[in-house]
């Protein structure tokens, strides 16, 4: 039996109505930007395995890393304990984050490191002696899958069984220049008449809600809004952080810095989970107290993994290394061409780019899963290129390492879809 056949036995895939999706691609391999399956195709990594392995799979310096970490210190207890790895992580990831962030809070995906900032924020506020609850977020935003991240999540297509347990939230536009006051006010009343205790906000990029971006003068604008009224500011960089916007993190794009940021997703650079909540010493300081109750009472099991704490390591050595800066100019020019030429084809509605993050809007109605959208899914596949379109939105957010020749695939492959359509 192939993998695929017996993948159906026992496996439950996350996100998947595995009556209407039964079949799963089995890959076995990859490599830098390719993934082969089990019958030895190739595929192009168009999409770095959701935003997770942007210096390339298993990459040689940081498997290297991992092999010889791996005979020192496996995992310890992070409570009463430390160890080197998260000793130079932490000192590596405040050298490069936002110049407000001073510490760093470990977890293990990014719904638990956005569960962490709410709950920081919660009881930075509580431990100060004021009950703030509510939390303000952007529609269509979306932070993860456990209970605190989906309440802030605006994208909740499939959260009906759910949304009576949500924390309180209340939600404002995604800022443009059309809506700006609108915006404004209703933040403004927010702030008034609740107590609010942060804004959570994809900076720049809301990647779930198929890439769209906003502009960083009108969120810093937000910002000053809700710093005004004694709010947090919650960055969740973890589809935007390391180097996927053309800087290291989007909130640099900014003038006003969060309180905390979220990250996880390439932290790592794909290779195990983790991710960390840091935050500024003023949130910090407001846990430290003779009385213990003051203090942070969130823990996980795997906190701080000296094999994931050392991936992440080298994960930001290769991102603040030339090579990799390098490429990254590669593709924003590289995009900026084929964004010049796809714009004119009759199929595209409008074309948008960060960084190395591209995407086109395609001048066709399509349901977020619906056939249409499959039928693309599958066009990509069948070409060697993995790309998943959003609803009627086709990005590419691939490996920084990714080469010229591939790239020029994945253009020529997305132009032959619009041609097919
Ligand atoms: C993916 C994502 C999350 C959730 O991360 P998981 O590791 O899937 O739990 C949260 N926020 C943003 C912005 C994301 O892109």
């Amino acid at each position: 039996m192939s993998l695929q056949e017996r993948d159906k036995k026992h496996l439950w895939h996350p996100l998947t109505q595995h009556k209407l999706h039964p079949d799963h691609l089995a890959i076995t391999k990859a490599k830098e930007a390719l993934l082969f399956d089990e019958q030895g195709n190739e595929y192009i990594d168009g999409i770095a395995s959701w935003y997770t392995c942007m210096y390339g799979h298993c990459n040689d310096y940081i498997t290297s890393k991992v092999a010889e970490q791996m005979q020192q210190l496996d995992h310890v207890v992070f409570a009463g304990f430390t160890h080197e790895p998260a000793i130079k992580l932490s000192e590596a990831l405040i050298d490069i984050l936002p110049k407000n962030q001073e510490k760093v809070f470990f977890s293990d995906n990014g719904s638990t490191s956005v569960d962490v900032a709410i709950k920081m924020a919660l009881q930075y506020h509580f431990n100060n002696g004021e009950k703030r609850g509510k939390i303000i977020a952007l529609e269509d935003g979306f932070h993860g899958d456990t209970f605190g991240a989906m309440s802030v999540s605006g994208l909740s297509v499939y959260n009906g069984p759910f949304e009576e347990f949500f924390i309180d939230v209340a939600r404002i536009p995604v800022p443009t220049k059309d809506n700006f006051e609108s915006v404004k006010q209703q933040l403004v009343e927010i702030l008034k008449t609740e107590k609010v205790a942060a804004f959570i906000y994809e900076p720049l990029v809301q990647g779930a809600a198929a890439m769209k971006m906003y502009d960083a003068d009108l969120l810093d604008e937000l910002l000053d809004i809700v710093k005004e009224y004694g709010a947090l500011a919650i960055a969740d960089e973890v589809m935007t952080g390391f180097g996927k916007t053309g800087k290291h993190f989007a909130s640099e794009h900014l003038t006003n810095q969060p309180d905390i940021i979220c990250l996880a997703k390439s932290l790592t650079g794909g290779l195990v989970p983790m991710a960390i909540t840091s935050c500024s010493e003023k949130i910090y300081n407001a846990f430290l107290s003779d009385d213990i109750a003051k203090g942070f009472f969130h823990g996980h099991t795997y906190s701080a993994n000296p094999i994931a704490c050392t991936a992440a390591l080298a994960g930001i050595e290769l991102l603040r290394s030339e090579d990799i800066q390098a490429n990254i100019q590669t593709i924003i020019e590289a995009h900026k061409t084929f964004d010049v030429h796809i714009k004119k084809h009759p199929k595209v509605a409008r074309t948008r780019q960060l960084g190395v993050i591209y995407a086109l809007d395609l001048d066709i109605e399509m349901e977020r899963y619906g056939n249409l959208r499959n039928k693309l899914f599958k066009f990509f596949m069948d070409n060697g290129v993995c790309l998943r379109p959003l609803g009627n939105t086709i990005y590419i957010l691939a490996p920084f390492v990714i080469t010229k020749k591939q790239l020029d695939k994945v253009y020529n492959t997305i132009e032959k879809a619009l041609d097919s359509l």
